[in-house]
């Protein structure tokens, strides 16, 4: 543009100078007019056509200019556009990502940091051109955002943080490396650098109860196990023709018992958290379903002398639940009801209806109750208060789970009261209740 400017110029200058000396030299040749006269003519009309020529020539650059900075505005307006509109952009990702993120510069002082963060970490309101170590104090953080900032080099590793629950964040590092046309401070090759901390405790702790999980079951299939190998052996050395041979026969019988309701157990506990599982709801007359129920564990009562009675109030009321599974609910709690309480004591079962809204039901007991420290785990798979008297009686450690997830699949709510040496009370409950008034069974 300034060349195209420039040599116009000069065709001009060159063109008026070739002119002032056409005129000069007509004016003296042809009509013989002296130099003086002659020069002084040309110079006034040669300036005369410059001026108006520069003029227009004038003109002509300004609009050209005025066009060129109406266009420069714009492409100036568009681009401020594009970067706010990438601005924003960045913003809403920021804002909606569930990992927290920092920004610090070359010096290590922060630049930024995402609403995820300040959830995850309790960071005061004034962040920013602060050092790290004055927010999160941790020395592997600290040294893999520095090794970032030096040489760009990224990272990823485990961070823990000793909160309580202990926290554990994944967390990646990244030194940001400058853009083309801008070159990194004082010979540093990056610009600062970025973390992103993702929170991983969950997992975490869902990797624990599985371990946990699988180390409970091999120890729990392994006693009943390793007793059953170890009278076949004896057997199998001799003993089977001696007159004890019945007798471990028995205990291999009462072992292999106990295995197959673990397996049973888990395979019920593995249905109920499958997706594929569903309750098939029908209207229950709750009166006669107790009685039902009071039938089938009749026997293991006056086996131990207890007395188990039942209030069901009103005696019309119905529920909506899947029979099947609440027989399973309540089986299991009188069950322990009676494996717990000692010969002689009292059960009792009531049954009753709340604001409408949902069914109570209550299994008491006199037995020997649950220590205070114990009651928190009491629903968790493979707890148990006193091991041997739980194993004594064939129990699992899994039946309270097994209820929990059959309460809770059904929307209610399961809890425990209990004292120890006076007895245990469990309630839960199963919402919606269906009006003794309506009548008809259905499934769904
Ligand atoms: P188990 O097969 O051992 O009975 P559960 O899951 O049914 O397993 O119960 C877990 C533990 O809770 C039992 O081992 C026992 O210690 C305690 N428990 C359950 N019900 C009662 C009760 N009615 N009275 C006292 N303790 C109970």
């Amino acid at each position: 543009m300034k060349l195209k400017i420039r040599s116009k110029f000069a065709a001009l200058f060159i063109s008026l100078l070739i002119i002032f000396i056409f005129i000069q030299w007509v004016l003296t040749f042809f009509y013989a007019k002296s130099l003086f006269w002659a020069t002084l003519f040309s110079f006034v009309s040669v300036a005369m056509l410059a001026y108006f020529l520069l003029k227009a020539f004038t003109r002509q650059i300004q609009d050209h200019f005025s066009k060129t900075l109406v266009e420069v505005n714009s492409q100036f307006k568009n681009t401020i556009l594009e970067i706010s509109r990438e601005k924003d952009y960045l913003q809403t990702i920021l804002k909606g990502m569930s990992e927290g993120v920092l920004v610090v510069d070359e010096r290590g002082r922060i630049r930024m940091v995402n609403e995820a963060l300040r959830k995850l970490f309790p960071l005061p309101p004034e962040v920013l051109d602060r050092t790290l170590l004055e927010l999160i104090r941790n020395a592997e953080l600290e040294e893999a955002i520095r090794e970032a900032i030096r040489d760009g080099k990224g990272s990823a590793f485990e961070l823990k943080l000793p909160s309580f629950p202990e926290r554990t964040f994944e967390v990646n590092v990244a030194g940001i490396l400058p853009s083309f046309e801008r070159t990194p401070p004082e010979g540093r090759s990056t610009e600062g650098a970025i973390a992103v901390f993702h929170d991983i405790s969950r997992l975490k702790e869902l990797e624990k109860i599985r371990q946990d999980f699988v180390a409970n079951v091999s120890h729990e299939l392994r006693t009943p196990l390793t007793t059953i190998k170890g009278y076949t052996e004896t057997l199998l050395d001799g003993a089977l023709r001696e007159e004890v041979a019945p007798q471990f026969l028995q205990v291999i019988q009462k072992h292999a018992d106990r295995l197959a309701k673990i397996v049973e157990d888990l395979l019920t506990l593995s249905q109920i958290e499958s997706k594929e599982f569903q309750l098939r709801i029908e209207k229950i007359s709750l009166s006669e379903f107790v009685g039902d129920i009071f039938d089938f564990i009749k026997e293991a009562a006056d086996k131990k002398e207890i007395s188990i009675s039942s209030h069901v109030n009103p005696s019309t009321l119905t529920v909506r639940a899947d029979r099947g599974h609440l027989e399973q609910i309540l089986i299991n709690l009188l069950d322990n009801a009676i494996k717990y309480t000692h010969g002689g004591g009292k059960i009792k079962v009531s049954v009753i209806e709340r604001d409408q809204r949902e069914i109570e039901f209550s299994i008491k007991d006199d037995g020997i109750g649950i220590p205070k420290e114990d009651l928190p785990r009491i629903f968790e798979r493979f707890y148990r208060v006193d091991k041997g008297r739980s194993q004594e009686s064939g129990g699992t450690g899994l039946g309270l789970s097994i209820v929990k997830h059959l309460v809770q699949a059904h929307g209610g709510r399961i809890w425990v009261e209990s004292r120890l040496g006076e007895g245990s009370a469990f309630h839960f409950t199963i919402p919606c209740p269906v009006t003794s008034e309506k009548q008809g069974e259905e499934e769904l």
